[in-house]
C-alpha cells in the first residue's frame, strides 16, 4: 500500500496519532510500549516493518520537536531531513485526473523507521505548503499536552484527539455550569 506516501493528509494524520501515544501526553503511560503495540499501530496505516522500538519512541520525539516549532522555515527544514532520511526515489505519477504529480517512495532497504520518517516529513511539508504553519497547533484541552496538524477544511480543529479530549473538555464544562447555576453535582 503506498496511499500514505501519495496523501499528505492521512501522512499527517498518522504524525499526529505518533506524537500523541507518547507517555508525556498520557501522564507517564506510553501507547506504544512493545512492539506489538507498534505492530498494530502502523498495520493501521498499512505499514509493517522489523521491530525497532527504541527508533520508533526516538523518531516519535523528532516529530514532536518538529511540531513544537511553529516557525515555518524551521518546520521545513527538519521536515526535509526527515523525507531524506526515507526517501529512495522521486517520480511523476497521473493522478486519477490524468495529471503528473510527484510522488515519493522509501527506498527498497528503507527500515520501518525510516519510512515513518518519511511518512511524517510528507505529512509536515504538505500540511505547512497547504494549509500554513498556522495548522500545528496545541490541544485545546487545558489537561493535554498533546498537538496536532489540523488538516481540516475549516481548520478549527481543537483538540489532539478530539474524541478524548473534547469529550473531557465539554464534560468539564457541563460540570462547571451545573455547578455555576446550583444545579446536580
Ligand atoms: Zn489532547
Amino acid at each position: 500500500m503506498q496511499a500514505i506516501f501519495d496523501d499528505y493528509v492521512a501522512a499527517a494524520g498518522l504524525t499526529t496519532d505518533l506524537v500523541n501515544t507518547a507517555p508525556g501526553v498520557w501522564h507517564g503511560e506510553d501507547q506504544l510500549p512493545d512492539d506489538a503495540a507498534v505492530a498494530a499501530f502502523v498495520g493501521a496505516y498499512g505499514l509493517t516493518g522489523e521491530d525497532d522500538l527504541a527508533g520508533v519512541h526516538e523518531l516519535r520525539d523528532r516529530l514532536r520537536a518538529v511540531l513544537d516549532l511553529r516557525d515555518p522555515e524551521a518546520i521545513e527544514r527538519s521536515a526535509s531531513v526527515l523525507v531524506a532520511r526515507g526517501l529512495g526515489s522521486v517520480g511523476l505519477e497521473p493522478d486519477e485526473r490524468g495529471r503528473l504529480q510527484w510522488i515519493a517512495r522509501p527506498g527498497a532497504d528503507a527500515s520501518l523507521v525510516d519510512r515513518l520518517a518519511l511518512v511524517g516529513g510528507i505529512g509536515v511539508l504538505g500540511a505547512l505548503r497547504a494549509l500554513g504553519p498556522e495548522r500545528f497547533r496545541d490541544c485545546a484541552s487545558d489537561t493535554c499536552s498533546g498537538v496536532f496538524i489540523d488538516t481540516s477544511r475549516p481548520g478549527r480543529r481543537r483538540y489532539c484527539m478530539p474524541d478524548l479530549c473534547g469529550n473531557r473538555a465539554n464534560v468539564a464544562a457541563y460540570r462547571a455550569r451545573q455547578k455555576a447555576s446550583g444545579g446536580i453535582s
